[in-house]
């Protein structure tokens, strides 16, 4: 607390091409965002997640938002479990539920958790993970 180092480096990986913003897909309201405002949760290659705030870590990653009810809602799906084809072990769901305590419930933002106007469905906003079925 009070100590945020913000570091500038950037990642060498990053794909040069893109001039936009990179863009990534919340694994369970599937709400497209900039990158850095989602938070990433990583598989790490050891064994366990770890919740990744700089997004620069290996392994297998899955976003999801910065609000309270989405990380509730993977877990009570088990989205990271298919995301990061994981099986979550007790301490892991624990430090997630710790971290999503530490959210806002809701993000302020329009596009989420409201209702649409009837009629105005549109499906092409998936999804960089798939759903897997069992
Ligand atoms: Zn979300």
């Amino acid at each position: 607390m009070g100590d945020v180092k913000k570091t500038k480096r950037r990642s060498k990986g990053e794909r040069s091409k893109s001039r936009h913003i990179p863009e990534r897909t919340c694994i369970v309201c599937r709400s497209t965002r900039p990158k850095r405002e989602l938070i990433r949760v990583v598989r790490l290659t050891e064994g366990g997640v770890v919740i990744d705030e700089t997004g620069k870590l290996n392994g297998r990653g899955a976003y999801l938002c910065r609000q309270r009810v989405c990380w509730e809602q993977a877990l009570k799906r088990n989205a990271l479990n298919h995301a990061l084809r994981v099986i979550l072990s007790a301490d892991d769901c624990a430090t997630l539920q710790t971290y999503a305590a530490s959210l806002p419930e809701r993000l302020e933002d329009p596009g989420i958790g409201r209702s649409r106007l009837p009629g105005t469905d549109n499906h092409d906003v998936r999804n960089c993970v798939e759903e897997q079925n069992i």
